[in-house]
């Protein structure tokens, strides 16, 4: 089972995509995680990453292809994978198209996270994520049941992305809209586009998820 998870930063790809690879044994693959790892390690990647995400736009469509080619022949995606912030551009859509013919894969839902965008600064400013094992929580939509401890692995640190704040969130929407919605019209006239209602509760977009999925 292969998904895409398509949706504007704040719609809740990342918190969904991390119960699908639980429920359904399918792997995760955020080209974010990914790109935010290679800035922390200083790698060349890293170097080129950092300032393009910081200010909000989106890194160079040929080193994202290259990442995530490299990555989906790795082991664990074998039983599947879920495509969580990529594909974002027309190109980068289209090369996926080549690259899954050429490794003999096929994409089998293609599902969109609807949300209204004026809620999503509110969201994305008030994230963090457990420092330990990645759960997500938030200040006011999702605290972990005991202040400053992680409901999942017990942990006390959490971190904050640079790029969570109103300003650069803007542009992150912005970029979201002009490259990266077009690629919706591209998913329906193929016919594999789906939609959930992504303002319900987390819950419920889990449930909706599932009845696609599953
Ligand atoms: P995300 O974690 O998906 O919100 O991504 C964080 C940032 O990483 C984005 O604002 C972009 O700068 C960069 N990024 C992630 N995925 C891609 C992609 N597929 N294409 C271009 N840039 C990306």
């Amino acid at each position: 089972m292969n998904l895409i998870l398509m949706g504007p930063p704040g719609a809740g790809k990342g918190t969904q995509a991390q119960r699908l690879e639980k429920k359904f044994g399918i792997i995760q693959l955020s080209t974010g995680d990914m790109l935010r790892a290679a800035v922390a390690s200083g790698s060349d990647l890293g170097k080129q990453a950092k300032e393009i995400m910081e200010a909000g736009g989106l890194v160079s469509d040929d080193l994202i292809i290259a990442m995530i080619s490299s990555r989906i022949d790795e082991d664990d995606c074998k039983n599947g994978f879920i495509l969580d912030g990529f594909p974002r551009t027309t190109p980068q859509a289209e090369a996926l198209d080549v690259m899954l013919k050429d490794k003999g894969i096929q994409i089998d839902h293609v599902i969109e996270i609807e949300v209204d965008d004026d809620a999503m600064v509110a969201r994305i400013t008030g994230r963090y994520t457990c420092s330990g094992c990645g759960a997500g929580y938030h200040d006011e939509f999702q605290k972990p049941a005991t202040e400053g401890v992680c409901d999942q692995c017990g942990g006390t640190e959490f971190t904050r992305r640079a790029d969570d704040n109103a300003e650069t969130v803007r542009s992150r929407l912005d970029a979201y809209h002009d490259q990266t919605a077009p690629i919706l019209a591209y998913y329906k006239e193929k016919g594999n586009l789906k939609g959930v209602e992504g303002m319900a509760a987390i819950d419920d977009v889990t449930e909706q998820l599932n009845g696609i999925v599953g």
